[in-house]
């Protein structure tokens, strides 16, 4: 049996329930282990793109499918889990919880699917914070963590349950460039390392050297 690709759109079309912003979505394609950047302006629709593939969003017309699976055709609870369990995410605000600490954060994939985190899941948290140069700070809050290392916690945590499929949203765009440069370093070495398929919208063209190819969602939009 062949795998799926971990990510394949379609002929996606997709609206907002204002009617106001329509997509016709490119037939876009990661495969296995592929590193991909979606650029274009804003508001052309890279977000909701993203959202797409983690099934956030579901298409009104098309098919999106992540891992193999039509989320769109699947219960929320599937969804939730696939999300939970099979995606990395990692958005431009981090989203941490600020009441835990990094390590705990990392944890977060573990605790929102219902697991009290194992010993594994533990020594797999430390391993990824120390790889990430968050070792000092484990135990700190994000209020105490700097913007680069807050991110960098977040990207611990998309990478805790060993994603099949990376989904990141501008996660440099808040951070100085020397931070952001950084933390794109690490997130391409790591999804390399691992095999780890990574779509990746991102504002920065001097970034786009990491990526194995670069999808400009408007030249590629349907008219
Ligand atoms: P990008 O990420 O490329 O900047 P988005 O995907 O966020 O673009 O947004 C595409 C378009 O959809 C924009 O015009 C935006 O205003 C609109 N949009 C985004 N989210 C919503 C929403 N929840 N409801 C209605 N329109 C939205
Ligand atoms: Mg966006």
């Amino acid at each position: 049996m062949t795998v799926p690709a971990p990510l394949r759109f379609e002929g996606v079309r997709f609206a907002y329930p204002n009617g106001e912003f329509r997509l016709r979505a490119p037939d876009l394609c990661v495969e296995r282990g592929e590193q991909v950047a979606l650029v274009g302006p804003s508001g052309c629709g890279k977000s909701t793109v993203v959202h797409l593939a983690a099934g956030i969003l579901v298409p009104q017309a098309g098919r999106v499918l992540t891992l193999g699976e039509d989320l769109a055709a699947q219960p929320d609870e599937a969804r939730r889990r696939l999300r939970l369990e099979r995606l990395g995410l990692v958005f431009q605000e981090f989203e941490l919880l600020d009441y835990l600490d990094a390590l705990e954060n990392a944890l977060v994939p573990r605790l929102l699917a219902g697991h009290s985190p194992t010993a594994a899941d533990r020594e797999r948290a430390h391993e990824l914070l120390g790889v990430l140069g968050l070792d000092a700070v484990a135990t700190h809050l994000p209020a105490a963590l700097s913007r680069g290392e807050r991110q960098r916690v977040a990207l611990s945590r998309a990478l805790l349950t060993e994603p099949e499929l990376v989904l990141a949203d501008e996660p440099t765009a808040s951070l100085d460039p020397e931070r952001a440069a950084q933390v794109l370093e690490l997130l391409s070495t790591q999804c390399r390392a691992r095999g780890t398929a990574l779509l990746l919208v991102t504002h920065d063209r001097s970034a786009l050297g990491h990526f194995d190819r670069v999808v400009d969602l408007k030249e590629e939009l349907q008219p």
